[in-house]
C-alpha cells in the first residue's frame, strides 16, 4: 500500500482534536482507516507521535514539526461470547455501550471518558474502581525495533497504576482483547448510569474543555484531597482556571496556550509541595515543541516521569 493513499493533513491545527482545546500546527497528521495503513505509517514515518482521543494531552501551542498518527478512525469493535477485540482508536464510551448491548460487564468505568483503547491501555486507564487491565487478555503490537506486528499476553503488559509497558516507547497498541464476565443488562446500566451521575456532579463536561486528572494520586492518598486542602482553588493563571467543583481539573476558559496550562500546574505542583513536602507527578502529558518557560517548567514537573 502507497503511503500517499492514507488521509493526511499538512500543517494542521489540532487544537480542536484535544479535549482541552489546546494545540498548535503540526507539520503532517495522518489518519490511518485500519491496522494495515496504520503499521505502514509505523514502518515509514520517521518517530512519529501516535494519538488517540487526545484526552490525556497537553499539545504545544508552538506545534510540531513533524508527523503525528491520529488512530481516531480505527474504530473497529466486535463481540465474540465473552470477548471483546477492539481497535486501538475504538473509544471507551463506545466499548462501554458494546459490552452492556451484549450483557457484558467490566467495562462500565470507561462510560464516562473520551480515550480510546489505545490511550486507555498505555495510561492503564481506570474509575468507578475498575481498570482496563482487569478484563485485559492480550494485546496485538507493533514493535518498533523489528518492524513486525507482534501478540503478548496481559502478563507481559507490567501494568500497574496509570501505568503500562506502553510507556516505554518501544511498542505501539494496534488493538487488544478484553475478557468481560455475562451480567443481566439491568445491573450494567445502572453501573454505567451512576458512573456518570457521579461525574456530572464533581467532574467538568467537555463544554469545560479540560484534559481529566490533572495529576496522579499518590500512594495511599487523593490528589484532589491535597490540592483542595493546600488552596489551589484560590490560584489564578491567564485563561485557564481550577475547577471548583474539584481541585484536580483545570478547566480552559477560553483561548489558553499550552503555556497558561502549564504555568497553573506548576503553580499547584508548588503549592502542594510546599503544604506537604509532597511532589505530585502529572497525570497529563506534555506533545510538541516547548517554549524556553514550557522546558523549565517541564524539567521540573516530569522528572522521574517522561523523557
Ligand atoms: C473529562 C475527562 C475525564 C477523564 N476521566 C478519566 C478517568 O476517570 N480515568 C482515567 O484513567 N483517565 C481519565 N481521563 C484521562 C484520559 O481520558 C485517559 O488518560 C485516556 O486513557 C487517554 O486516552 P486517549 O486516547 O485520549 O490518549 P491520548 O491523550 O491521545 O494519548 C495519551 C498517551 O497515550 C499514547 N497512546 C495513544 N494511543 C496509543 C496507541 N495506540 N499505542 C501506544 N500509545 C498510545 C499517546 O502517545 C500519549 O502518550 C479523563 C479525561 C477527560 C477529558
Amino acid at each position: 500500500m502507497q503511503i500517499k493513499e492514507i488521509e493526511v493533513r499538512e500543517n494542521f491545527d489540532i487544537t480542536n482534536l484535544t479535549t482541552f482545546k489546546v494545540g498548535g500546527i503540526v507539520k503532517r497528521v495522518y489518519f490511518p482507516a485500519n491496522q494495515q495503513e496504520f503499521v505502514e505509517l509505523l514502518k515509514t514515518v520517521k518517530n512519529p507521535v501516535v494519538l488517540g482521543g487526545c484526552s490525556n494531552v497537553i499539545f504545544s501551542s508552538q506545534g510540531y514539526d513533524g508527523d503525528v498518527i491520529s488512530t481516531i478512525k480505527m474504530d473497529n469493535i466486535s463481540v465474540r461470547g465473552t470477548r471483546i477485540i477492539a481497535e486501538c482508536g475504538v473509544r471507551g464510551p463506545i466499548a462501554s455501550q458494546t459490552a452492556y448491548q451484549s450483557s457484558l460487564s467490566g467495562f462500565e468505568f470507561m462510560i464516562g471518558f473520551p480515550g480510546t483503547i489505545g490511550g486507555n491501555v498505555f495510561m492503564n486507564a481506570g474509575a468507578h474502581g475498575q481498570n482496563i487491565s482487569d478484563t485485559f487478555e492480550r494485546a496485538c503490537l507493533y514493535d518498533f525495533k523489528t518492524k513486525e506486528i507482534m501478540y503478548i499476553e496481559k502478563d507481559k503488559m507490567d501494568f500497574g497504576y496509570r501505568h503500562s509497558l506502553l510507556q516505554g516507547g518501544k511498542y505501539i497498541l494496534l488493538g487488544a482483547e478484553f475478557e468481560l464476565k455475562k451480567a443481566p443488562q439491568q445491573e450494567i446500566k445502572e453501573l454505567m448510569d451512576r458512573n456518570l451521575e457521579f461525574r456530572k456532579n464533581i467532574q467538568p463536561s467537555l463544554a469545560y474543555p479540560n484534559a481529566g486528572s490533572v495529576f496522579k494520586n499518590p500512594e495511599n492518598d487523593s490528589a484532589g484531597r491535597l490540592l483542595d486542602k493546600a488552596g489551589v482553588k484560590e490560584l489564578c493563571c491567564d485563561n485557564v482556571k481550577v475547577w471548583e467543583k474539584h481541585a484536580n481539573f483545570i478547566v480552559n476558559t477560553g483561548n489558553a496556550t499550552s503555556e497558561n496550562v502549564l504555568e497553573m500546574i506548576y503553580k499547584m505542583y508548588k503549592t502542594v509541595k510546599e503544604t506537604y513536602t509532597i511532589e505530585l507527578e502529572p497525570e497529563i502529558r506534555f506533545i510538541g515543541k516547548k517554549s524556553k518557560r514550557e522546558e523549565e517548567i517541564c524539567k521540573q514537573l516530569y522528572k522521574k516521569t517522561q523523557k
